[in-house]
């Protein structure tokens, strides 16, 4: 849902199961939006409730370090079973 009031670029609700999106650019809500479904995963996981781990450390390094790796590797097909 996208909602101009909140006061942060996004958040993820797990009592709803909501993740709730400012407006923003195209590109600015999808990175957003991505942000935010790691928190989901790690909610609804579980594992966000481990003590004293630093779930915004560990999905801001997603953002800034992981998935602008994993989005610069080239794209190709991968070989199948039978070629
Ligand atoms: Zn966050």
């Amino acid at each position: 849902m996208i909602d101009e009031t909140i006061g942060d670029y996004g958040q993820f609700s797990l009592d709803d199961m909501r993740i709730t999106l400012a407006p923003g650019t195209p590109e600015s809500m999808a990175q957003t939006l991505r942000h935010e479904m790691v928190h989901a995963a790690l909610a609804i996981s579980g594992i966000a409730y481990i003590e004293r781990l630093p779930e915004e450390a560990i999905v801001r390094a997603l953002d800034s370090i992981f998935w602008p790796a994993y989005q610069s590797l080239p794209k190709r097909t991968w070989p199948t079973k039978n070629s």
